[in-house]
């Protein structure tokens, strides 16, 4: 059952800084994860400050400089169907595609899913771990198999995002407002280890909203893609998944960037792969080298092995439909 909490419900974004500054509340957005989370006691809040009425939070328009403004209102089914984001991002619109079912979708926002909080069934159940103020990571010595191969040091979560990772690939910033102004933030900025704070996902402030993404305008020869593999093939999170936006000047990588999902606590960018990718022709080797880098440092858990061999073969599969065109 849900506890009990006060709803409000601004109008304009300096109102629901105010509201969440005061209340100690919580954004409320599409509420698919975060109802969740209050339902099933791993936070409680005072107060939901509803962004449902905020004008302005909602929708794709072009930059001045020719990228993309995404509001964080935004619904997952809108990035996932925008000719413009299919067009000129094609990761975020393949991420956006596999969250979750149509429902989820059509009411969860790209907002929402970069704060989302993870999904460690330890975290999510009737355990008081490390994450919310115990002193054991019951996932370290426990069940294992979902969490993370790279970044885990006390905790060992995986960032749930899908868009997450399209977006660090793509190299998008937060537009972030709070009590103290407005920052702009990278979304690969954004999102926090645990070995910087077990206890924090996001360097969000309290009161602090994500108003916006901001994408960069499109580069010449850009390709982009993303995909994620799953358990259930309808609809779930990523066991590993992957993000890659390559400038290409014909079957030359001029620049790359790549992140992946499921194998970290924060999206984690695979600078190793760009490496073995930037300045190279994409050919089989090429391709053999990076899939190579791609599982170099990976630290698997006791049950989570599997995911070694599925993220190379995942980063090797999605290079050749890039090559193939
Ligand atoms: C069955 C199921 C399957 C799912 N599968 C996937 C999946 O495959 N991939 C995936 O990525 N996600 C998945 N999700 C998670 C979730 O539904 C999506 O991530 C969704 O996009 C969350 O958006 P929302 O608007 O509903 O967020 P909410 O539930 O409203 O908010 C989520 C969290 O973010 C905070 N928040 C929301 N918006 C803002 C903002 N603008 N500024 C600051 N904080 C904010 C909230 O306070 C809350 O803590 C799944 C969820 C469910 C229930």
């Amino acid at each position: 059952m849900l506890p009990s909490f006060a709803y409000a419900r601004p109008t304009t974004l300096d109102e629901a800084v105010k509201a969440l500054a005061d209340s100690q509340g919580r954004v409320h957005a599409g509420g698919t994860d975060l109802l969740g989370c209050l339902r099933d006691g791993v936070f409680a809040t005072p107060t939901l400050v509803s962004l449902s009425g905020v004008s302005g939070l909602r929708g794709l328009d072009e930059t001045a400089e020719g990228g993309l403004r995404i509001g964080a209102l935004t619904t997952l089914t809108e990035i996932a169907e925008s000719e413009v984001v299919r067009a000129r991002y094609r990761a975020l619109a393949e991420a956006a595609a596999s969250v979750a079912s149509p429902q989820l979708r059509n009411q969860g926002t790209l907002g929402g899913n970069l704060c989302q909080k993870p999904r460690c069934w330890y975290y999510r159940g009737d355990f008081h771990c490390l994450r919310k103020g115990g002193d054991t990571c019951f996932a370290a010595a426990g069940e294992n198999q979902y969490h993370c191969l790279f970044g885990g040091e006390s905790c060992f979560i995986v960032h749930p995002s899908d868009t997450a990772p399209a977006l660090v690939a793509l190299g998008a910033a937060l537009r972030i407002v709070g009590p103290g102004g407005t920052r702009s933030v990278p979304v690969e900025a954004f999102h926090v280890l645990p070995s910087v704070d077990y206890r924090r996902e996001t360097v969000l402030e309290p009161g602090e909203i994500v108003a916006e993404v901001i994408l960069p305008p499109s580069a010449p020869g850009l390709r982009s893609t993303y995909r994620k593999v799953r358990a259930r093939a309808s609809w779930d999170f990523a066991l590993v998944g992957a993000a890659f936006a390559l400038r290409l000047a014909g079957d030359t990588v001029r620049e790359a960037r790549v992140a992946f999902s499921g194998v970290a606590p924060v999206p984690w960018r695979a600078k190793a792969v760009e490496s073995a990718l930037n300045g190279h022709r994409l050919n089989a080797a090429t391709i053999g080298n990076a899939a190579a880098a791609a599982v170099k440092g990976a630290a698997p858990l006791a049950h989570n092995g599997y995911k070694v061999p599925l993220l190379r073969g995942l980063v090797e599969e999605r290079l050749e439909a890039i090559a193939r065109g």
